[in-house]
């Protein structure tokens, strides 16, 4: 069988990609250029012949897919901008977001008649309601959604970033209702996800950004441990494997799943970061060594244990491979 995964050079879809491989599929996979296409198939280079590239430049434009869907069994929709910097929300974030997916599922009813299921990256971001903060005691399922609207959504860049995946996972289940397409759509929903950054980077200043949030507590740009952003995390290599499992089991058909391991706070991280690595301790800040995760909520993950067979890797695993991951930017 053969899976389009897109974006394809991204930090997830690499062990996405990675994980297809391995158990035996062939992937294509959607890059926007050939510099980036030649990278992919040089990080896959142990899978030869099992991966091929095909360019999309522009994810947002009308009939982007219409090529690169054909003759595929399988989708996974990672390509999606995962940045909390933008400056012009519409172009940067809500068109490559909501577009791209609406654009996948098009081309796909249109010409991929083998289609049965199209797997989507979206977010814990799609479930969260920011407003409610820490928001302690409560737990959050499959069964919330982030309350923002168009009206709401441009209120700063990590709000836009956050409504830009909610709009996305929004249309496609709106475009799955109106269209009734030969194949069902799954979508996973990961909080912060970490664990090592196997994909092609210049240098640290590329890294993704879930992967940077990491690397500057090791870099000495923070003095003080950083507010945490958000209170939950998944390793990498898990949601890579989930990708596969809500692809391949019939039960997942027209279900979210909440992809993660525990809560967890920067100050765990960077006690993690100084017990075991102590030649990092003087870059990384100590802040309350010990401190326990303050109340704050919590996401229910049974689901995905339940339907997709998941077990999770500890944040000591997910920081320990993560930290030892940067170790290539440095050289
Ligand atoms: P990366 O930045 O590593 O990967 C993003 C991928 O999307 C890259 O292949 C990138 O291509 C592509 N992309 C981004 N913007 C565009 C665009 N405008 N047009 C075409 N392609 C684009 O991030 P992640 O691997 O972390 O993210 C992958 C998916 O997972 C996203 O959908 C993200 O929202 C989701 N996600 C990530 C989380 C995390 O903590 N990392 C948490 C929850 C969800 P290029 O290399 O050419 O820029």
């Amino acid at each position: 069988k053969t899976v389009l995964i897109t974006g394809a050079s991204g930090y997830i879809a690499t062990h996405t990609i990675d994980s297809f491989l391995r158990q035996g599929y062939n992937v294509r996979g959607t890059v926007r250029s050939q510099k980036s296409a030649s990278e992919v198939l040089k990080t896959h280079a142990k899978y030869p012949g099992q991966l091929t590239t095909v360019i999309v430049p522009d994810i947002a434009a009308p009939n982007a897919f219409d090529e690169a869907v054909r003759g595929i069994d399988g989708i996974i929709h990672l390509a999606s901008p995962f940045i909390t910097n933008a400056v012009d929300f519409d172009k940067e974030l809500f068109q490559p977001a909501v577009k791209g997916t609406t654009s996948v599922l098009e081309s796909a009813h249109k010409y991929s008649p083998d289609i049965t299921r199209i797997v989507i990256t979206s977010s814990f971001a799609s479930v969260l309601d920011p407003a409610q903060g820490t928001r302690p005691g409560y737990t959050y399922t499959e069964a919330d959604w982030n309350p923002v609207t168009p009206e709401t959504a441009s209120a700063n860049p990590v709000v836009a970033y956050l409504a830009s995946k909610t709009f996305a996972e929004k249309a496609a289940w709106d475009f799955v209702r109106d269209n009734k397409p030969n194949f069902d759509i799954t979508t996973l929903l990961p909080p912060m996800v970490y664990g090592p950054a196997d994909q092609h980077v210049e240098d640290a200043t590329k890294l993704n950004t879930s992967s940077a949030d990491i690397y500057r507590l090791i870099d000495g740009s923070e003095k003080e441990v950083p507010d945490t952003s958000f209170w939950a995390f998944a390793d990498v290599r898990d949601l890579a494997e989930a990708h596969v499992r809500a692809f391949e089991r019939p039960e997942a058909a027209g279900q979210r799943y909440l992809i993660t391991s525990s809560g967890y706070s920067y100050q765990n991280v960077v006690d993690i970061i100084r017990e075991r690595f102590p030649e990092l301790r003087e870059k990384t800040p100590k802040g309350n060594t010990g401190a326990p995760l303050p109340p704050v909520y919590r996401l229910d993950t049974s689901k995905a244990v339940k339907e997709l067979g998941m077990k999770f890797r500890t944040l000591e695993e997910t920081i320990v491979d993560t930290v030892n991951s940067f170790a290539k930017l440095q050289q």
